[in-house]
């Protein structure tokens, strides 16, 4: 059987991962697969079963239900943990906090990783898998390697705009953001398990000076010259 097309692409939080990925996807009939979101998800399924982050055993057993009853549906681009719809939820503070929080565990990490493989593998196509380590760790031999940037600057104003858009509350200023962002990047990058790095064969793609319809007809680009689509 063959394997569907994958696109790895990693980089720090506000790069514009989810969004540009997103609608590649949809205009190239592939499936999107943001692996932030199976991090967040825990992050809060802890949170709402009040299991402290460090709890390990506990922590296991969220990870064992998860594993059995999470469903993402591609097409919507929709988390679903058993019948609950976890997605309007994923984008706030507290759920990406956490996630980075949790992120830091080599079991949580041990135990995310067949799951994100095998949802990527299950689309029909081709997926666009975005995240930290999707081209050093869970697809190292993706069809093409992409590490996605932005200024710190710009990767604060698109996430307060993201907040506003998405109806998510927040009294956070753009200083706040920046400096929680400048924060989870250095958590990203630094921990021991998997930390957030481009692969040497990565390709760099800077979005600061991009407007989104750039960005996604660039990528769209980029993934057809390599004779993918
Ligand atoms: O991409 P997103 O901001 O949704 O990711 C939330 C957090 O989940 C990241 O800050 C990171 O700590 C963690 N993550 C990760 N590896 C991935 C995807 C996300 O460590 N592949």
């Amino acid at each position: 059987m063959t394997r569907p097309r994958i696109v790895a692409v990693d980089g720090p939080a506000g790069s514009g991962k989810s969004s540009i990925c997103a609608t590649v996807c949809k205009d190239l009939g592939w499936s999107y697969v943001n692996t932030g979101a199976l991090y967040r998800a825990i992050g809060l399924l802890a949170m709402d079963r009040d299991v402290s982050l460090v709890d390990g055993p506990h922590l296991k057993k969220i990870l064992d239900e998860f594993s059995e009853t999470v469903r993402w549906e591609h097409e919507k681009a929709k988390l679903y943990v058993g019948m609950d719809d976890f997605t309007p939820r994923l984008n706030s503070v507290e759920a990406g906090n956490s996630a980075s929080f949790v992120a830091k565990m080599p079991m949580v990490r041990d135990a995310l990783m067949p799951l994100q493989r095998k949802l990527s593998l299950s689309a029909p196509r081709g997926a666009i898998v975005d995240g930290r380590d999707i081209g050093t760790v869970i697809f190292p031999d993706a069809d093409i390697k992409i590490f996605m940037t932005a200024s710190l600057e710009q990767r604060a104003r698109r996430r307060l705009k993201q907040l506003e858009t998405s109806g998510t509350s927040t009294d956070l200023s753009h200083d706040d953001i920046m400096r929680a962002i400048a924060l989870r990047d250095d958590q990203d990058s630094q921990r021991d398990s998997a930390p957030m790095r481009k692969a040497d064969d990565a390709i760099v793609f800077d979005t600061s000076d991009m407007d989104i319809d750039q960005a996604i007809a660039s990528l769209k680009d980029l993934i057809r010259s390599k004779g993918l689509a």
